[in-house]
This record gives C-alpha cells, sequence and structure tokens, in this order.
C-alpha cells in the first residue's frame, strides 16, 4: 500500500487576520493559561484526584454527578463515581473518535487550566509522553497509603518512568500531590518519610528542589485539593492546595510569555484531524507551540507543505469562537483550501514564511537511563516526539559529554552506551516514506525534545541539536 505523494504549492505570501485584534490590550485583559498532565502509578488515585477537581471548581455537573454516582453505586463501588467523571466528559466530547490526548478546561478567579489526558490509556507509556510533551507543570500523584508507595516506587514502577519523563520533556514543575492522606489519618511523619525518599530521586535526576511543590492531598474526600478545609488533625501543612498551587505557578510563568506571544512566529502541533463537511475543509485539534494566530490567516501544514486559509479558531470545553489563539493553548483550527487525507496527528502547522524540515537523520543529546544491555550502533529503537512515534535506530555513538556542563567532551570513539550517561548521537529513522517534520532545541523548546524506547521501555530522553539534512 504505497502512500500517494502529493505535490502542494506552499503559499509565500501571508494573509491577514479577517478582524485584528490589538495584541498587548488583548494579552493584558487575558487570564494566564496553564496546562497539566496527571502523572503517577496505577491506582495511586490519579483519575479520582482529576474528577474530584474538576467536580470542587464546578467545572462538572451536578447531573453528570448524580448519574456516576447511581452508576457506581450500582456496581458496589460507590467511589469509583470521581474516576469516571474525566473519562466522562472526554467522551461526551469526541463522541466516537478514540484520540491519544484530550483535554479539559476550568477556570478558577484568576486563572484558565487545561488538563491534558490520554483518556482509557492512562498508563500506556507512550500516552504519557505524548501527554507530558503538552505540558507546562506535571501534576505527580502518589499514594501514601500504608506500602502503596514502597511498591509503587522501589519496584522500578510508572512513578520513577514517569517523573523521568517529565524532567526530560521539559515539564517546568513537578506538584507531587501526596495523595490518599485521608488513610493515614493525615499522619505527618508518612508525609516525611515519603518526600525524603522522593527528594533523594529527584535530586538524582537533575530535578531542582524549586521545581518541586508538596501538597498533603485525598482525591477521595477532597481535602487539599480545591477549598476543603482540611480535617481538624492536620495541623502541619499551612501551604497552599493544590489548585492555589496551580495558580500561582500559572501567575508566575505567565508573566514571562508576553514577549514570546508577540515576537515568536506561530506554531502549532497537531493531535487530531477531521475532514470537514465540504471537501477542502478540515478541522485540526492541537496545541499552540509558540506565537499567536487569528482567523483569515494563511498557514503551511508539515510535512505535506500544504498551505491552508483559518476560517475559525475554537477554544474552551465548548469549543466557542475565540478571536485569537496564543501560546499553551489548546483549540480547533477549522481550515480551508485543505486536503484532510494528507494531514496526521503528529503534524506541525507554521504561519507562512516559517519552514520546517522533515529530517530523515538528525544529531542529539541524550541521556541514557538504567539499561539491560549497552546502546550500540544499529541498536533498533522506537522514537517518540510529542504524538509521533517512528522505528529508528542509533546510527553513530559521536561523544561522551559531562552531565554538568554538556559543552565538555569526555570522551570520544565510544563503542557503547551504558546506563546513565548524557551522550551525543546520530539517530536515523527508518521508515523513509513517514516523513517527520522536525525542530531542533534552539527552535523550539518543546518540539526539539525526544524520547527513545526499546521493547517497550524507556531507554533514552534527550534534545534535538542539528537535522542532518
Ligand atoms: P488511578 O489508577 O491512578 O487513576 O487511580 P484511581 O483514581 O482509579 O483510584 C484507585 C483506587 O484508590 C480506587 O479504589 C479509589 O477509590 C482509591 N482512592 C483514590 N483516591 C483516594 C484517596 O484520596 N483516598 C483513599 N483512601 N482512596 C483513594
Amino acid at each position: 500500500n504505497e502512500p500517494v505523494v502529493r505535490i502542494y504549492k506552499k503559499a509565500t505570501v501571508p494573509t491577514k487576520p479577517k478582524s485584528p485584534i490589538d495584541l498587548d490590550t488583548f494579552l493584558n485583559h487575558k487570564k494566564p493559561h496553564l496546562s497539566f498532565v496527571v502523572i503517577g502509578h496505577v491506582d495511586a488515585g490519579k483519575s479520582t484526584l482529576m474528577g474530584r477537581l474538576l467536580y470542587d471548581v464546578g467545572a462538572v455537573d451536578n447531573k453528570l454527578i448524580r448519574k456516576l454516582k447511581r452508576e457506581s453505586e450500582m456496581i458496589g463501588k460507590s467511589s469509583f463515581h470521581l474516576a469516571w467523571v474525566m473519562d466522562q466528559t472526554a467522551e461526551e466530547r469526541n463522541r466516537g473518535v478514540t484520540v491519544d490526548i484530550c483535554t479539559s478546561d476550568f477556570e478558577t478567579k484568576d486563572s484558565t487550566f487545561t488538563i491534558v489526558d490520554a483518556p482509557g490509556h492512562r498508563d500506556f507509556v507512550p500516552n504519557a509522553i505524548a501527554g507530558v510533551s503538552q505540558v507546562d507543570v506535571a501534576v505527580l500523584s502518589i499514594d501514601c497509603s500504608t506500602g502503596a508507595f514502597e511498591s509503587g516506587f522501589n519496584l522500578d514502577g510508572q512513578t520513577k518512568e514517569h517523573t523521568i519523563l517529565a524532567r526530560s520533556l521539559g515539564v517546568r514543575h513537578i506538584i507531587v500531590a501526596m495523595n490518599k492522606m485521608d488513610s493515614v489519618d493525615w499522619y505527618e511523619g508518612r508525609f516525611l518519610d515519603i518526600k525524603f525518599e522522593l527528594t533523594n530521586f529527584f535530586e538524582d535526576m537533575g530535578v531542582k528542589s524549586e521545581q518541586v511543590s508538596w501538597i498533603p492531598c485525598s482525591g477521595l474526600s477532597g481535602e487539599g485539593v480545591f477549598d476543603k478545609e482540611y480535617p481538624i488533625g492536620q495541623t502541619w501543612y499551612k501551604g497552599p492546595t493544590l489548585v492555589q498551587r496551580l495558580e500561582q505557578i500559572s501567575q508566575s510563568l505567565y508573566n514571562n510569555e508576553h514577549r514570546e506571544i508577540v515576537e515568536k512566529p506561530f506554531l502549532f502541533s497537531t493531535f487530531d484531524v477531521t475532514p470537514g463537511s465540504k471537501p477542502n475543509e478540515a478541522t485540526l485539534f492541537g496545541r499552540v507551540e509558540s506565537g499567536h494566530i487569528q482567523a483569515g490567516e494563511t498557514v503551511t501544514v508539515y510535512p505535506s507543505e500544504q498551505s491552508v486559509l483559518i476560517t475559525q479558531v475554537l477554544a474552551g470545553n465548548n469549543q466557542a469562537p475565540a478571536a485569537a489563539a496564543m501560546k499553551g493553548d489548546f483549540v480547533t483550527l477549522k481550515v480551508r483550501n485543505a486536503f484532510a487525507e494528507d494531514i496526521n496527528k503528529g503534524d506541525l502547522v507554521a504561519v507562512v514564511g516559517y519552514d520546517i524540515k522533515s529530517a530523515q537523520e538528525f544529531t542529539a543529546q541524550v541521556l541514557t537511563f538504567n539499561l539491560d544491555r549497552p546502546l550500540l550502533p544499529g541498536t533498533p529503537l522506537m522514537f517518540f516526539r510529542g504524538s509521533n512515534e517512528q522505528p529508528a535506530r542509533v546510527k553513530r555513538l559521536i561523544s561522551l559529554v559531562d552531565k554538568a556542563d554538556p559543552s565538555k567532551v569526555i570522551k570520544k570513539k565510544i563503542r557503547h552506551l551504558g546506563s546513565n550517561q548524557l551522550a551525543i548521537i546520530e539517530i536515523e529513522l527508518i521508515e523513509k516514506k513517514r516523513r517527520i517534520p522536525m525542530l531542533t532545541i534552539s527552535e523550539n523548546k518543546q518540539l526539539g525534545r525526544i524520547v527513545l524506547r526499546k521493547e517497550g521501555r524507556t531507554v533514552a530522553a534527550g534534545v534535538v541539536k542539528t537535522l542532518d539534512l
């Protein structure tokens, strides 16, 4: 089944927005926006925590909660109704369409948020990669109930792998939700013991202490999540709740972002594509990776290089028309002059004049994880970048570099890579027909990040340095 390669004519002249906005005024009136993903071990209480959060901030209506409560009581698991909230809202929004990433938006007095989730595959690492690639913050749910932390963490569980991914994929902050604290009567000793062990692990991973927050909470009963008071026994923690901490981070990140939104070119990654009602129309759902865009502007979709006209920008849970979309926003772009069959999830979209190359070979700086066997030239791998996934191989090992200062070469002429080494290597994508638009880390801090897996385990993560064209 040979793919037909169609040649499109790439636009070279930009088109103007239909109703141009004054960007500075728009930004000054916009609430800060933050996206986050909830990671952690199976059964760490992630779904319950997300459901609780959405319910308590008022993002789900009582009717849905009552319905889920009835259904969960019917199977004798009344606590499950909260865990179902996320999946239920996702299902309603994406009726019949299977997507890797889905989002739920909610709003507080001072900020707007997007929760990124992988419905149905929450414990599947490639989905965690796709999710974690798209967010500013990771909420790491830790099951603090007796015995659970020990099994989830020390047995090389998902807690570890997800945290390493969050660190490698450029997440700016990790909030550790010390969850299920109700099950240990909010005992401070338990909190401190787990915090101590995790802190050591974060240090080994190179995560700085100012990039981590610790919040005791219970998704099930709701304390520490939004505004529910802690029980009387909990007197030792006086910090913010999970949502309050998210608000603080959103404010501090947003203040630095204005210039980037105004000055950087528009870039967008596509998570989902649907053909429109007319033959030349399409609907693209994804995230604005840099800059901003408005209806009326022309953009080019890579790798097919078709230029399309944006007819509408839709945002929020209800996907309502928006005046513009900015860096960090999860939006739907309705486009015209498109050939939807040639647009795929993982495609990148850029403003006219910004060219994105599709390289089959590139040089990357990667940190290896704990390896059973060393990586050699020729070792087959799976390559991940956002929601792109492709077979690849190590083409060449170039050098080992210093972890504290990657510009320092420690050793050249290396024959293999062992565990926990930082190296410069050449990677080759094997399926030549499936082109992937690539950006280096200096071009984009998010899209320049990659993960390498082998036989279902993450073996390395890092950044693209140069494309070998
Ligand atoms: P996930 O697999 O990480 O999404 O975990 P779930 O949200 O499905 O929760 C796993 C189990 O832990 C379920 O039986 C929940 O009822 C229970 N659970 C979740 N959150 C809490 C909590 O805050 N306290 C207690 N005691 N149990 C919880």
